[in-house]
């Protein structure tokens, strides 16, 4: 573990105790993983599930101490368990990951994602203000909805005005689809959370710092259906395209896979969020974009890349018919609806952190999809040969 360490300005930096709720889920674990290898913090990791965190947490998961301590596993449901409020008060700083986050989710269980990521959110934004802790909020880069640009004549030369599409923190609006589009209540949700933190820290001297990812991908997100996960779930982009490949199944373009979007390597993403940890007086007050603008692509593209890499990393030949397009009605049911283009601005994160994303998108995919051939192509065959119950 590193000693010395100093901050962007040069001040050593102190060990400091972490409340991280939905520390069990994808960024979590990346996130658990890197304070642990690369620095001394110590972190109460809150969830429900703990499975992959379970290589960090010894012998046997819930409850244990390891790592000399420095990583304690908590599982509680932060929706009705009194136990919140004394972790939080034990912390220097939260930072709270918990949210129903698939968008399969927030056309057919609306209600569950308001109360996720707005009425759940409420008591740890509360306990972090009467306690005067710090908290690391994360929202979605999703809160920006629709491009300016998507509503202009398909002809028109300005949608290739960078004025109409580049997402800014402090100046783009948000635009989201009518209510009976129920697909922006996550959006409208996340919104609504960021409005009142942000009124906190401006009322009452709260010391917050609102993280908006764009699309981080990379190992263990979300879970392969039939695998880890239900098999009629529908998880993020990457994992139903890695569960396509893995069944040498058609990938599904939902919408004819227009829509774009810019994909960032989770590694890269987590070197952002521990900057913000370690350097306070440049992330208080702030709301970051965290993404990777270089790396756009339509999610036909991404589904064709997916398939060369995915080929290359296995040696399997790809499909006959790689893809197949498929309404989003029939893909995701009733109230669907897109985000048509998502590049972030930089502007800030850089300014205030120095912090730029690295990895290309091939490579990322490369290293992800080695992953998930290398942790799920034995179990799908098993799976696959396995006689279906009559
Ligand atoms: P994830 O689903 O893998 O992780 C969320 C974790 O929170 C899960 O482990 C879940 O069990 C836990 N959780 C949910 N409700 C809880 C509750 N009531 N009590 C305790 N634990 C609970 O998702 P992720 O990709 O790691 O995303 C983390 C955060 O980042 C979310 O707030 C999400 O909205 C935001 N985000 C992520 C992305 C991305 O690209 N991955 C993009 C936009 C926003
Ligand atoms: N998508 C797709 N096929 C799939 C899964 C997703 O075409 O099997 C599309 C989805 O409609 C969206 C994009 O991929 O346009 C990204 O979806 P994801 O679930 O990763 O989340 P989002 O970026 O919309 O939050």
């Amino acid at each position: 573990m590193a000693s010395g360490r100093v901050d962007l300005d040069g001040n050593p930096i102190k060990p400091i105790t972490i409340c991280m709720i939905g520390a069990g889920g994808f960024i979590g674990s990346h996130l658990c993983e890197k304070l642990m290898n690369e620095t001394p913090h110590n972190v109460l990791a809150v969830d429900v599930y703990n499975d992959k965190i379970k290589h960090l947490l010894e012998p046997s998961g819930s409850g244990e101490l390891s790592l000399a301590g420095r990583i304690q596993f908590h599982r509680l449901n932060i929706k009705n368990d009194p136990r919140l409020e004394g972790l939080i008060k034990m912390a220097d700083l939260t930072i709270n990951l918990a949210a129903i986050c698939t968008p399969a989710d927030y056309n057919t269980r609306p209600l569950d994602t308001i109360y996720s990521n707005f009425i759940d959110a409420l008591p740890v934004v509360k306990y972090c203000s009467e306690n005067s802790k710090r908290l690391i909020h994360f929202s979605t880069c999703e809160v920006y909805g629709k491009t300016i640009g998507c509503f202009l004549p398909n002809d028109s030369p300005l949608r290739q005005d960078p004025a109409y599409y580049v997402l800014k923190e402090d100046a783009s609006p948000c635009i989201f689809g009518p209510i009976e589009k129920q697909r922006w209540s996550y959006a409208c949700a996340k919104q609504l959370i960021e409005r009142l933190i942000y009124a906190e820290g401006a009322e009452n001297g709260l010391e917050f710092t609102i993280v908006r990812p764009f699309n981080w991908i990379g190992p263990r997100m979300d879970f392969i259906p039939g695998i880890d996960g239900p098999s009629e779930g529908v998880p993020r982009v990457l994992a139903c395209f890695s569960n396509n490949l893995l069944r040498r199944e058609p990938l599904k373009l939902v919408d004819g896979g227009q829509s774009q979007r810019t994909f960032i390597y989770i590694k890269d993403a987590i070197e952002a969020v521990l900057l913000m940890i370690e350097n306070p007086a440049r992330a208080n007050g702030q709301i970051f974009n965290v993404g990777n603008p270089n790396n756009e692509v339509t999610v036909r593209q991404l589904a064709e890349m997916m398939t060369q890499v995915y080929s290359k990393v296995s040696g399997e030949s790809s499909i006959e018919t790689p893809t197949i397009d498929v309404s989003s009605k029939e893909f995701y049911g009733e109230g669907y609806d897109d985000s048509d283009k998502r590049i972030p601005d930089m502007t800030i994160i850089n300014r205030q952190l120095g912090w730029n994303p690295k990895t290309s998108l091939w490579d990322l995919l490369e290293s992800t999809l080695t992953y998930q051939h290398r942790t799920y192509a034995e179990a799908i065959k098993k799976a696959i040969s396995k006689p279906v119950a009559s």
